[in-house]
């Protein structure tokens, strides 16, 4: 059998994929045939195919469903029926339709990147966005990097390098993948003074840590866990109080990072970046894709004095965002001169301040549409849930919604959990006691379209 394996000039000439040579380029026809047949033989000489799987019809299968899979983007658009706001799996927040045309026109034309209009020469990269993030913000200066790990990457090592700075040990946050305060302060150079225990820290554990080798008084949001009970942290009120006292600036890494006040919202209290500004904090980095739901980017804002030798850092070079997330952020941030319209327009804010009720009714209506669609075999209810914000955001909180329960006869919830997540356009649920459910929150309108139309052939093809 395995000399039958056809050669691959020979397939390359049957008609069948000669057709194939018209729709796709002529290499990765010939790797894919290669691909086929090499596992053709590995199947014949395990035990496990068949001579009928080296029949023309067979190959030209197995060849044309390669060519589908390697024509298919990796990184490609999915439904988010998790409820998770910012899923970290899923690309955490997604922008705002309206800046759809700002990001085209930034990714395939020219732009005023760094040119100046007014005066016809060399312009500043990111002058646009730091203006506005200053206006938002208060702040006398900001810079802005590819992520809030690179921006404190970028302030320790500009503000500390070689010299220590003071953390509290209940403040020593891991992210995940990777990004941990202790292991990034040794890639800064700077040396890490942990001071009090996991669960208290008081203003006389920093005072009696500041000596002649302090730069920094650091606060870190513990933005992925709580500690809860017998605990006590110093307020960056009093850690600037402290660092006025010694002449030290106080820097806080928000992780999150919110400019708008969520607690009006039925979410958790958390200081906005205005407010760390206002407390005196020196320096406040944040994430442009967590709360913000802007494109992935790490703000830094704060006083000239801090920022000003870090656009001159080596670093920040490496560091730099490129056009299209600035256009982006600026985008984004531009929404934030209304509150109303950010809450309204930026799609993570709107999920997270969606009101129960709303997503009830959206639920009733999205039920009738799938009910009218839907042929018998499929079962369809609706049941309270809760959903999470998600990308180490309020870690603790569980927002009352609405779930989707789809069940489809003779197929289990794992298969079909498997069968909505390898669509063409994948789409990604969960299971809770063994039923396939579906978040509304992540959910929008247009999306109930595209269910509707993936569990049609589900049921059609079962
Ligand atoms: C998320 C987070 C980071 C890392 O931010 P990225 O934008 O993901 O790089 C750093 N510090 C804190 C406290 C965070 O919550």
């Amino acid at each position: 059998m395995l000399k039958n394996i056809p050669k691959v000039d020979k397939v390359l000439e049957w008609p069948e994929v000669k057709a194939l040579l018209a729709e796709y380029p002529r290499p990765v026809v010939i790797t894919a045939v290669r691909n086929v047949l090499d596992q053709l033989r590995a199947g014949l000489l395990r035990g496990d195919a068949t001579a009928a799987s080296l029949e023309i019809g067979a190959v030209t299968e197995r060849v044309r469903t390669t060519l589908e899979q390697t024509n298919t983007p990796g990184l490609r658009r999915v439904i988010n029926g998790t409820g998770v706001i910012l899923h970290t799996n899923l690309g955490r927040a997604p922008l705002s339709e309206s800046l759809r045309d700002v990001m085209l026109d930034a990714a395939f034309g020219y732009s005023t990147l760094e040119f100046d209009l007014e005066t016809g020469t060399r312009g500043k990269r990111a002058v646009h966005v730091e203006k506005l993030l200053c206006t938002l913000t208060g702040a006398e200066a900001a810079v802005v990097v590819n992520n809030n790990a690179a921006a404190v990457l970028l302030a320790l090592s500009s503000l500390a390098k070689g010299k220590e700075v003071i953390v509290s040990r209940g403040e020593l946050v891991e992210i995940g993948g990777s990004f941990r305060i202790p292991e990034v302060m040794q890639q800064s150079g700077a040396i890490l003074r942990e001071v009090g225990a996991t669960n208290r820290t008081h203003p006389r554990d920093y005072r009696s840590a500041v000596t002649a080798e302090t730069a920094l008084l650091l606060k870190v949001h513990t933005s992925n866990f709580a500690v809860v009970g017998f605990s006590s942290e110093v307020s960056t009120e009093e850690l600037v109080a402290i660092g006025r006292e010694s002449s030290l600036p106080v820097m806080v890494d928000a992780g999150s990072g919110t400019l708008v006040n969520l607690s009006a919202h039925g979410l958790p209290g958390e200081m906005t970046v205005q407010e760390y500004l206002a407390a005196g904090a020196d320096l406040v980095t944040f994430s442009g894709d967590k709360l913000l739901g802007g494109p992935q980017a790490g703000i830094l804002v704060g006083t000239r004095e801090c920022l000003e030798p870090m656009k001159k850092h080596p670093l920040l070079r490496a560091l730099r965002v490129d056009k299209v997330t600035l256009a982006t952020l600026e985008g984004t941030l531009r929404l934030y001169r209304d509150e109303r319209q950010a809450l309204r327009q930026i799609p993570s804010l709107r999920m997270m301040t969606v009101t129960a009720d709303e997503l009830a009714t959206r639920a009733r209506t999205a039920l009738r549409r799938m009910r009218r669609a839907l042929p018998a075999g499929l079962s369809l209810q609706t049941l309270p849930g809760f959903s999470q914000v998600g990308g180490g955001t309020f870690p603790l909180l569980e927002i009352p919604t609405t779930l989707i329960a789809v069940a489809v006869a003779d197929l289990s919830p794992q298969q079909l959990e498997e069968k909505l997540r390898t669509r063409p356009l994948p789409i990604i649920g969960r299971i809770a006691q063994d039923t396939f459910l579906l978040d509304l929150r992540t959910i929008t309108d247009q999306d109930i379209a595209e269910i509707i139309s993936a569990l049609q052939s589900i049921v059609a093809s079962r």
